[in-house]
């Protein structure tokens, strides 16, 4: 594993600037990996993360991580929540790890005489140590073969609009096959 401040240089290169999220996201991920057992978190394939926020430290996560949803080894489950969980996919080990509200405060007790928010904020999140920054428990994740990276298990195409579907994230209506927006989960409405 890289050292804190190397991931951040990192990190403010991927997110485009640098933020209290960067900082707190980058610790998250050193900490997930390390509790999970995986000390270089870049090789091999078995890390899977599970993010619960689609805010900065995301971000920061991927670069630690190098997890990415096009490589189906970050999962965002949109929670809301600065939390994520880490998942050794060789030994099932998971951790899942969440941000104290408590920091914010600490950030502004302990750092109370740099000028603004944001750089109490960075500084409390560089130098407390994990306990003060964040909650953590070991946790069982079932990720189903259909969520592993790999090839596509299955493709089907939808009886209603006939787009294709892959991973079985399909669902069967009355003996039709329907993708999801045909079955009720729409997220966009047709203009034309
Ligand atoms: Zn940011
Ligand atoms: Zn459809």
């Amino acid at each position: 594993m890289k050292t804190l401040n190397e991931y951040l240089v990192e990190a403010e290169k991927n997110h485009g600037h640098m933020c209290p999220g960067q900082v707190l996201g980058v610790r998250m991920a050193m900490l997930g990996c390390r509790l999970i057992g995986i000390e270089e978190p870049k090789v091999g394939k078995r890390l899977i993360v599970f993010v619960e926020i689609d805010r900065c430290a995301a971000d920061a996560i991927n670069t630690v991580t190098g997890c990415r949803l096009g490589r189906r080894t970050l999962k965002f489950r949109d929670f809301g929540k600065l939390a994520a969980t880490f998942l050794n996919t060789e030994t099932n080990e998971a951790a899942r790890v969440i941000a104290l509200e408590s920091s914010r405060e600490l950030a502004k007790q302990l750092f109370g005489h740099l000028p603004s928010k944001k750089e109490q904020q960075m500084e409390a999140y560089k130098t407390l140590p994990d306990e003060s920054l964040f909650s953590w428990r070991r946790v069982r994740v079932n990720l189903p073969d259909a969520d592993r990276p790999g090839h596509p298990l299955a493709r089907v195409t939808c009886d209603e609009c006939g787009e294709g579907v892959n991973d079985h994230r399909e669902v069967t209506r009355g003996g039709r096959t329907l993708c999801l927006a045909c079955a009720g989960e729409r997220y966009y409405e047709a203009l034309d």
